[in-house]
């Protein structure tokens, strides 16, 4: 078996272990004579995976009880949606941090059923390429909650220090550095992350709610969209795909065995900064966008001289077995996702392989 080293952006590589683990119990799930994908969702068995994975992420997280972890499906997409349905009462307006395309999206999707406005951007002439400080941020002190992108995906960017919404609720898009780092979660209303890129597979969004804000939800909401119906059934309100939180137990399992989200944290530093200091120590050849402060652990992007050099070392990556360091085609150039689950040393193999690339095309 020659499994390649893959920096795809999301569904994204997973450790080896969680799949190989997941692969000896998929045909007789712990003894019970079938796979876990053949189990009720409402019987005994997958009742205790669901509760494993939520008690695992509030253990991960330290998550305080103020908050509750929800399961839901439709991706992140379908929060950009259902965040103003929820949380934006009639009349009321919110507040949206602009800082790549995924903020884009949550913002005109926001504006379909209400008001929104921006408040503050990471534009610089005409390119995302940082993220706001606080004091650039205009606040509406009235406004329903405060969105934003902790990590920019296809930016390469990342909000290292959050921004303070005060008594407004701060909801984060988190779905590509989610549990990156230790965070506090009390300062957030809502945090909503699609597995498929630091905690799992794709077909399953975890949401870690401030329980108070259920009481805020419009009643003319249909009840399968209230975040409330979730919080009252513990997201059972109908199937939920099993498998994919089955997956992310796996993955939090994992956290748990490399040491939690310090560990990850440090892991994440020491990754991106083996691409970052290449890229800094050969500036006549590599090219990073962002600004240095807005700089992603996650997803760093980085330019070479030409597109053609781009596509060579794409092609040269792939041939040594690293594939999935394509830019979004919005943007182009290079971007290396390096999730938790990828490895430091496949991070060491990509940089080498790019430093003497540099070299022989520089
Ligand atoms: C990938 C991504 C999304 C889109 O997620 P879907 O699950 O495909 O809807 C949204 N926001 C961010 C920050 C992402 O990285």
């Amino acid at each position: 078996m020659a499994r390649v080293i893959n920096f795809n952006a999301g569904p994204a590589t997973l450790p080896l272990s969680v799949l190989e683990h997941a692969q000896k119990e998929f045909l007789d799930f712990e003894g019970t004579g079938m796979s876990l994908l053949e189990h009720s969702h409402r019987g005994a068995t997958y009742a205790k995976v669901h509760e494993e994975t939520k008690s695992l992420l509030r253990e991960l997280l330290d998550i305080p009880d103020t908050h509750e972890v929800l399961f839901m499906q439709g991706g992140a997409s379908a929060q950009f949606a259902l965040v103003p349905m929820n949380l934006r009462g009639s009349g009321e307006s919110a507040d949206y941090i602009m800082t790549g395309a995924w903020s884009d999206k949550a913002l005109s999707e926001a504006k379909i059923t209400g008001d929104a406005r921006e408040a503050g951007t990471g534009k610089v002439d005409g390119h995302y390429i940082r993220v706001p400080g606080q004091s650039e941020l205009a606040l509406d002190r009235t406004a329903a909650y405060v969105h934003f992108t902790s990590n920019n995906t296809i930016m390469g960017t990342q909000f290292h220090d959050y921004p303070d919404s005060g008594e407004v609720p701060l909801v984060a898009d988190m779905s590509s550095d989610i549990l990156w780092r230790p965070i506090d979660v009390s300062k957030f209303g809502l945090i909503y992350a699609g597995a498929q890129k630091n905690l799992g597979p794709a077909g399953i969004t975890v949401l870690i709610l401030r329980k108070d804000l259920a009481e805020r939800i419009p009643k003319t909401l249909p009840k399968i969209f209230r975040y409330k119906t979730l919080l009252d059934n513990d997201s059972l309100q109908n199937t939920i795909p099993t498998f994919p939180v089955y997956m992310v137990r796996n993955v939090l399992r994992w956290v748990r065995e490399q040491g939690g989200a310090a560990a990850m944290e440090k892991r994440n530093r020491q990754k991106a900064g083996a691409i970052y200091g290449m890229i800094d120590e050969n500036p006549d050849f590599f090219r990073c966008p962002v600004e240095v402060e807005s700089r992603s652990m996650m997803t760093p992007v980085f330019r070479l001289p030409t597109e053609e050099l781009e596509k060579k070392l794409i092609a040269e990556a792939a041939a040594a077995g690293m594939v999935g360091i394509k830019g979004h085609r919005s943007v182009g150039g290079i971007r290396t996702s390096i999730y938790n689950a990828t490895e430091p040393a496949d991070v060491e193999k990509f940089v080498e392989l790019a430093r003497a690339f540099a070299k022989k095309n520089g």
